[in-house]
């Protein structure tokens, strides 16, 4: 879905697919400060990478969400009983492959 966005994009417009290449590094703050401002002004200016960026920044949010909740708790228990189960089974390991 994001390709058919960016190629919705880029289609109308060469200089639109620059800047959705920044996006990632205006996100990461890599971009200098005149480039930064550029940047800014097109996607002020500019609906169609205004309607992405948000999308974009909205994914990125939840990715960010999801990895901050972490591994759930029952997932957790159950991955170290099987470790600890093994560790019982002694040091001798004879797995193959
Ligand atoms: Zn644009």
């Amino acid at each position: 879905m994001l390709r058919k966005i960016i190629q919705l994009i880029t289609g109308r417009q060469m200089t639109c697919r620059r800047y959705v290449d920044l996006m990632t590094e205006y996100m990461e703050g890599d971009l200098s400060d005149a480039d930064q401002e550029l940047w800014e002004a097109h996607f002020e200016g500019c609906p169609g990478c205004k309607t992405f960026f948000t999308g974009f920044k909205n994914s990125i949010e939840l990715v960010n969400h999801l990895e901050t909740q972490g591994c759930p708790t029952e997932v957790k228990k159950r991955v170290q009983s099987i470790l600890a189960a093994r560790a019982e089974r002694g040091g001798h390991s004879q797995s193959k492959g």
